[in-house]
């Protein structure tokens, strides 16, 4: 779905268009229709019924006109995707309940809407900066990074090398398993 080198997210934007473009149409389509039917309905008493319906149609179409702007948002301001992915989602899923575009244009636009949440920008340029690594103008910036110190470890015991009583202090000979002189187990044997 993502190709690399993509600087926005192509395929969630095109989605996203025609979703709110279907749903700006059916919401118009939708409204005329029930402006036409309310006229004739509010002279019988149900005017209040019918103008709630012409105003679920504005909504929708304002639903619809918020999407194509969240496209068009994405293309624009690509950092932003992943906002505008949740925005364009919830929209969708609004508008997928009242029937938007068709439910055609709600679940383009439902689409584009989660493919914008899983875009990641191309890296390294629009990647958000390493962890640990000084920024420009902070203290340490451009002085190459300090190795991390090696790990703590005993040093290997050199064969042969002198060992000492530990409840003592007398010098044991190599090989001796206890202490010449108190009589204690030699280190280490
Ligand atoms: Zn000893």
């Amino acid at each position: 779905m993502q190709s690399p080198g993509e600087t926005y997210p192509r395929t969630a934007y095109l989605l996203s268009l025609i979703g709110g473009i279907l749903i700006l149409i059916f919401s118009l389509i939708y409204a005329a229709i029930l402006a036409v039917l309310a006229s004739i309905v509010a002279g019988l008493g149900f005017g209040l019924g019918a103008g709630l319906l012409v105003g679920l149609a504005v909504v929708a179409l304002v639903f619809g006109l918020i999407i194509l702007y969240l496209a068009l948002r994405l293309k624009s301001n690509p950092q932003g995707a992943r906002t505008y992915g949740i925005l364009i989602l919830v929209f969708a899923l609004i508008s997928f309940i009242g029937g938007g575009g068709f439910y055609i244009g709600a679940i383009l636009a439902l689409v584009g809407g989660i493919l914008a949440i899983v875009w990641s920008p191309p890296a390294p340029q629009y990647g958000p900066p390493m962890m640990g690594q000084p920024m420009p103008g902070q203290p340490g910036w451009g002085q190459p990074v300090a190795p991390p110190p090696p790990p703590p470890s005993m040093p290997p015991q050199a064969a042969g090398a002198a060992r000492f009583c530990q409840f003592c202090g007398t010098a044991i000979p190599p090989g001796a398993k206890f202490c010449p002189k108190c009589g204690a187990a030699a280190p280490g044997s």
